[in-house]
């Protein structure tokens, strides 16, 4: 019999290289359909001593011309592949993933909304008297802004270091918040302080050195109140999504996810406001974001412009530091404004905003990002004009 010539064997190669894709994408049709029933059943997704069996058997049966040793090379690298599927369904189903709320999310919390209209979250770094708390709500009532920040339990960096006042500082707040009639915010440290925090706080707050306390996320995800969750101090957008994801996990979705600057070699700003993180984070997930200013700039002056750029961002609140006397205050001096420069700051982003038109107020989806307050924009413009 003549033998066949290139050409052909070249074409059957190719009908082959065809037929093996075709059979590699059934493979990896069935890989995600395993997986998806394995997590409806609570399955752990990768079991290493199949993979061990499956190899053992595909080496039985191997009559050449490739050596065993290639046909496990071969087929681990497929392993590999399917295991890489599996990864992004996962990603992609995330419980905080934007397709999961595509009509958008919002949710109330001392008669505010959060996720529509942005939000401002304003007070000391730490709570420290009554006196001091009384002198700031009472200004932020005055001025509009509804939600007091200040902390309590206080995660520093020297153990020596103001500590926070701990339930005194929480009693503080929630007398102060109840006159002014303000939401407030503190953090919680300590997975055994959570049920107390929830008690006296209307959000709870992860801090940045938090954000990987996995089981602090989850036992705040058990609660029912609220949770700012910040960014940790060098966390990728992925493993803030992440942990947010940890908190949803357990059944509590109302959480606020806050870019607070990120640790770079720059030493001009006290972290580096990562803005293309507010825009990233709303493409990825239907969380609300917003933006902690002061935390991130570690200074007073240039405040207005990074919350303007927050807000052009999309972002869906700002928070700021504000302290009746910041040069005596016990933790975070050099970057708290004090109430007249809060006043200037608040004019600057052109505060109070106006409410977005009804037609509009729809939260944002990703298609359309928020576009901050046009007064903040245009002051803005004019300044630089
Ligand atoms: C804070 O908001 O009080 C705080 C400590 O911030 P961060 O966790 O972002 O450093
Ligand atoms: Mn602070």
């Amino acid at each position: 019999m003549p033998s066949p010539d290139l050409k052909s064997l070249r074409a059957r190669i190719e009908r082959i290289n065809l037929h093996l894709l075709e059979l590699l994408s059934q493979r990896a049709r069935v890989v995600l359909d395993i997986h998806a029933l394995k997590r409806r059943q609570g399955i752990p997704p990768y079991v290493p001593e199949r993979e061990q069996e499956m190899l053992a058997r595909l080496t039985a049966s191997n009559r050449g011309p490739f050596s065993h040793e290639t046909v496990r090379r071969l087929f681990r690298e497929v392993f590999r592949a399917s295991l890489g599927l599996m990864e992004r369904q996962q990603d992609q189903t995330y419980r905080i993933s934007r397709g999961r709320r595509r009509g958008g999310f919002t949710f109330a919390v001392g008669g505010q909304t959060v996720g529509a209209d942005p939000i401002l979250i304003a007070g000391p770094c730490s709570v420290e008297t009554p006196e001091q708390m009384e002198r700031v709500a009472r200004r932020l009532a005055a001025l509009g802004v509804r939600f007091l920040r200040g902390g309590t339990f206080k995660p520093r960096s020297s153990p020596y270091s103001f500590q926070g006042l701990g339930v005194r500082g929480l009693e503080i707040l929630r007398d102060v918040g109840r006159r002014h009639g303000l939401v407030t915010v503190t953090e919680v440290v300590d997975t055994r302080a959570v049920e107390t925090v929830m008690r006296y706080a209307d959000v709870v707050q992860i801090g940045a050195r938090n954000m990987h306390n996995y089981e602090l996320l989850r036992e705040v995800g058990r609660g029912r109140t609220p949770v700012l969750l910040k960014r940790g101090l060098a966390a990728t957008i992925d493993e803030f999504l992440g942990s947010a994801e940890y908190i949803a996990a357990e059944g509590n979705e109302r959480v606020i996810l806050c870019e607070r600057g990120i640790r770079t070699y720059e030493n001009q700003t006290r972290n580096t406001l990562d803005i293309a993180a507010v825009p990233l984070l709303r493409q990825q997930s239907f969380l609300p974001v917003i933006v902690d200013v002061s935390h991130a700039a570690g200074r007073t002056d240039i405040l207005a412009p990074l919350a303007c750029a927050a807000l052009a961002a999309g972002a869906n609140g700002l928070m700021v530091e504000v302290h009746p006397a910041p040069a005596v205050a016990r933790s975070d001096p050099e970057q708290q404004l004090d109430l007249a420069q809060f006043r200037r700051f608040l004019d600057e982003i052109g505060f109070p905003w106006q409410p977005s038109p009804r037609r509009r107020r729809r939260p944002a989806s990703r298609a359309s990002p928020a576009i901050g307050p046009a007064t903040c924009a245009t002051r803005r413009a004019s300044t630089a004009a």
